[in-house]
């Protein structure tokens, strides 16, 4: 049994996220979205919003697993008995970014292996930053977020 995390934010999720996990289904059995929870750094949307709509976003899949953790990913792996972090690359910053976590994963725990997919040209430019600022300002994010989800719930005078 393959089993992989894929760990993030995820605030909020985006058509970004939810494509690098529709593509990685095909290579492992179980995929467990890890939904990091900092408790020193403030989010935008609650840990419990994020996971809901995950949670709805993946509702038909049973191979899909969504969890708040607020420990290192590679505990998380061994408390879940995944061999494999999962994570998306869109940019060469994020490859430099992603590059030093993975080697110094790999070399605290070598058990583990880190598998990478690049993301679709058109979701390059996803950025859940920048879709956080135009919710701020009260645009409209909906084309950068799955679909399927109640677009009022993301709306800031319903997160403060
Ligand atoms: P983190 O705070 O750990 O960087 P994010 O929620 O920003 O968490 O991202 C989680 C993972 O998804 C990271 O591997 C990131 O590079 C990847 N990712 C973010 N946005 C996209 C996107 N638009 N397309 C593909 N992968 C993405």
């Amino acid at each position: 049994m393959k089993t992989a995390i894929f760990p993030g934010s995820f605030d909020p999720f985006t058509v970004g996220h939810e494509s690098i996990v529709r593509r990685a289904m095909s290579m492992f059995d179980k995929i467990v979205i890890m939904i990091g929870n900092n408790v020193n750094k403030k989010s935008f949307y609650s840990p419990e919003k994020r996971l809901k709509w995950i949670k709805q976003v993946f509702k038909d899949e049973p191979r899909v697993e969504v969890s708040v953790h607020e420990g290192l990913t590679v505990d998380f792996c061994k408390e879940v008995g995944a061999g494999y972090i999962l994570r998306g690359l869109r940019t060469s910053s994020d490859f430099e970014y992603e590059r030093a976590i993975a080697q110094m994963n790999k070399k605290m725990h070598p058990e583990i292996e880190t598998v990478f997919l690049l993301t679709l040209p058109e979701h390059t430019p996803v950025n859940a930053t920048i879709i956080r600022d135009i919710v701020f300002h009260g645009g409209d994010a909906s084309m950068f977020l799955p679909k399927g989800l109640d677009m009022e719930e993301f709306k800031i005078e319903n997160n403060r």
